[in-house]
């Protein structure tokens, strides 16, 4: 699903209700490489709660991003937990001016606000291992399978 309607949820008159929502993520394109998160296709966790006529929202995602390792090209899984906050009154999201939120309507813009919620979760490099050695500018050898690889004359 990309969206969901907030006036499905049923409260039967508990301040707090949680669904876990399959949401559709978009591969992500980062130096021209692409990665995915496992499907396609993130759960999400969206947490309810009601304060008279506003709701609290809140979003939890567990994943992992998968593609090529940005040094070495091997396979990078990065895991990935993330959790946003949103203010709904009478509908809409609470923004200020920057920042127009993901509730239009009582619609939630699941897809926008996962995707974001992932990709600001990312580190910087995507690696296959934090200390990953990548490939050999001169030749394009793997260092990580080669860690003593060199150009230099002995
Ligand atoms: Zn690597
Ligand atoms: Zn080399």
């Amino acid at each position: 699903m990309r969206r969901f309607d907030l006036r499905s949820l049923r409260f039967h008159g508990a301040g707090e209700v949680r669904r876990t929502l399959p949401v559709e993520v978009a591969p992500f394109v980062f130096g021209g490489l692409e990665y995915h998160v496992p499907g396609d296709v993130v759960d999400a966790t969206l947490t309810a709660a009601r304060v008279g006529d506003n709701l609290t929202l809140t979003l939890l995602v567990e994943t992992a991003v998968t593609g090529p390792c940005q040094r070495c090209l091997a396979d990078a899984d990065v895991p990935v937990t993330a959790r946003g906050l949103e203010y709904v009154r009478h509908g809409e999201s609470e923004g200020d001016d920057e920042d127009e939120g993901y509730v239009t309507a009582h619609v939630v813009d699941l897809e926008a606000w996962t995707r974001d919620l992932v990709a600001d979760a990312l580190p910087s490099k995507l690696l296959c291992r934090e200390e990953c050695r990548g490939l050999c500018p001169f030749c394009g050898a793997d260092l990580n399978a080669d860690p003593d690889h060199t150009h230099e004359e002995a």
